[in-house]
């Protein structure tokens, strides 16, 4: 369903074996952050944008590279067709004009055996002086034209050879040059499949970089409220806010009703006849489309994203169970229903449920209609403000949401299996 690549799929392994040594009884690390830390992060991570649109811009120019080779290779593929299919005429006329060289021997034997004739008629009768010469003179003629005509047929003959030849050559070329091109269009698919996202649920980072940009405005706002020093954590700036973040005891299941589709961790696949082997960052559950999508505990809204081409909308909200920090991530939805900032409880509907192909045609991470849950350590957005960072934290949410077993159905979202 979700083709990771290599550096995800590495990742992965780095998180499961993290989350194995380090759960179920793990402890968040508290990342207390400043307006100012945060601040220094994004420029962080502007830099780093800028030097991967380098990188992008550089691997785009070898893409026109490997694009204008093929074009070449194509025109000179079409050049020798064109040779070939004039040295084919060429072959094609110098046959004909062996047949009619070949014609032309056989009058000059058929008069030189008329006079052969005309020698048997010589002996019967009187032989004349006159009749002697008009005979050798044919004789010498007729030698003399079909020699002629001998070699003109072995040189014609040596020409068709050297055609011949030269066909073959240029269509060994033409060979050549599909293998060439060949080759270029594997390396342009490369190219191409190293720009698009393939990371269920990553974030381009224009986006990113939007999104951070917009959450910082807003805490410069709550900073500047509560009159907070730029150098002070965010959540002790935050816990001044009446509206702060609603503490929980446990996590429910994201829907009422549903089946576990997918697991967390690594999974194969076949797709066109390959096995592959890919990463799966959090639990899938699979329901109909369009159904309640619940926060999975008491929190608040960090990130809203639409329409991503490999997790569709998706909504993160930060939540402290327990005394530990925890972000939840929801993808594939359909429709959002909350806002960045919102406060929520666990019966609040953050969204509808999507990830059907035929509907959500801009996501390509999805098969069918389903909840892709995904958990991670501390607050995305306020400890740190990267989705790789999102990313890397990830953990199976099985170690906190309760589940039953990989193709199980479930119809409420508390009982436990
Ligand atoms: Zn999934």
């Amino acid at each position: 369903m979700k083709v990771w690549k290599r550096f995800s799929y590495l990742l992965l392994i780095v998180v499961l074996l993290g989350s194995q040594v380090a759960l179920p009884d793990f402890v968040p690390q508290i990342e207390a952050k400043s307006l100012k830390d945060l601040r220094q992060e994004l420029a962080d991570m502007e830099k780093k944008y800028e030097e991967n649109k380098k990188e992008q811009q550089a691997t785009q120019a070898e893409i026109d590279k490997a694009n204008a080779n093929i074009k070449k290779l194509t025109k000179e593929k079409m050049e020798i067709e064109a040779d070939i299919d004039d040295l084919t005429a060429s072959i094609e006329q110098t046959n004909k004009d062996i047949a009619a060289k070949n014609e032309e021997i056989k009058d000059i034997i058929a008069y030189y055996q008329l006079s052969a004739t005309g020698e048997d008629a010589y002996l019967e009768y009187v032989f004349t002086a006159t009749d002697f010469t008009d005979f050798i003179y044919r004789m010498a003629i007729a030698e003399q034209l079909s020699d002629y005509n001998d070699s003109l047929i072995e040189e014609y003959q040596n020409l068709i050879l050297e055609n011949e030849e030269k066909k073959e050559t240029l269509s060994n070329k033409v060979v050549e040059l599909n293998s060439k091109t060949k080759e270029l269009e594997k390396t342009l698919a490369s190219l191409k499949v190293d720009l698009s996202k393939t990371v269920e649920g990553a974030v381009d980072i224009e986006t990113e970089l939007k999104t951070i940009r917009k959450n910082l405005e807003n805490y410069e706002k709550t900073y500047k409220e509560f009159k907070c020093d730029e150098s002070e954590d965010y959540q002790a700036c935050l816990a001044r806010h009446p509206d702060q973040l609603p503490p929980d005891t446990a996590f429910f299941r994201p829907v009422i009703s549903g089946r576990v589709s997918s697991n967390y961790g690594m999974r194969t696949y076949w797709l066109n006849g390959q096995k592959l082997t890919e990463g799966h960052a959090g639990i899938d559950f699979a329901v109909p489309h369009n159904t309640n999508v619940y926060s999975v505990a008491a929190g608040r809204v960090v990130a809203i994203y639409n329409k991503l081409s490999c997790g569709g909308n998706q909504v993160y909200i930060a939540h402290t169970v327990n005394g530990k920090k925890y972000t939840s991530g929801y993808m594939h939805l359909a429709s959002i229903k909350v806002k960045v900032g919102d406060v929520v409880t666990s019966d609040t509907v953050i969204g509808k449920s999507g990830g059907v192909p035929s509907i959500e045609t801009w996501d390509h991470c999805s098969t069918g209609g389903h909840v892709h849950l995904q958990m991670a350590t501390g607050h995305y957005m306020i400890d740190y403000l990267s989705w790789s960072g999102y990313s890397s934290r990830t953990f199976n949410p099985r170690n906190v949401v309760n589940a039953p077993a990989l193709g199980k159905s479930f119809t409420s979202r508390t009982r436990k299996y």
